[in-house]
């Protein structure tokens, strides 16, 4: 089973694929896909041999960029990338949870230093069971990922 994808083919552009199943909306609207005017296949609650069910989400001639890959991190645990050139899969990597996440999210703490000074949010990263604890470089308060990415 190589290069096989449950979803029609793209021609190039970037599936995600693996994505825990239900989390594939919160990416649309996170990375703000759907603004954007590049064609997008998705497949939810896909049966999956190693989930159970996942979702898909095909984006056509997009590559991400690092920090978008970061921030899908904490979405979709687990999930892989692949980059498609010429409807072929030419690389492929696992999200992991990155050590550390640079302006992608606001702190939630009000009083933060972020919020007056002009720098950037910082926040250190801790896998803890089934949520991801972040922690800001600022204020050191520790915050749970769906806190932080609501904001
Ligand atoms: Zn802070």
């Amino acid at each position: 089973m190589t290069n096989k994808l449950q979803v029609e083919a793209i021609c190039q552009g970037t599936v995600i694929d693996h994505i825990p199943a239900g989390q594939g909306v919160k990416i649309l609207e996170r990375l703000h896909l759907l603004d954007s005017d590049v064609s997008i296949t998705v497949g939810f609650n896909l049966p999956s041999k190693a989930q159970g069910r996942k979702d898909i989400i095909k984006v056509s001639d997009l590559k991400f960029t690092e920090q978008e890959a970061n921030q899908l991190a904490l979405f979709a645990q687990g999930a892989t990338i692949n980059v498609i050139e010429e409807y072929d899969v030419v690389e492929k990597f696992s999200m992991a949870v990155p050590e550390t996440l640079k302006g992608a999210f606001s702190c939630p703490n009000s009083n933060c230093i972020t919020h007056n000074e002009p720098v950037s949010s910082f926040f250190h990263l801790k896998e803890k069971e089934d949520d991801i604890r972040l922690k800001c470089h600022y204020c050191e308060k520790s915050f749970s990922k769906n806190i932080v990415a609501e904001i």
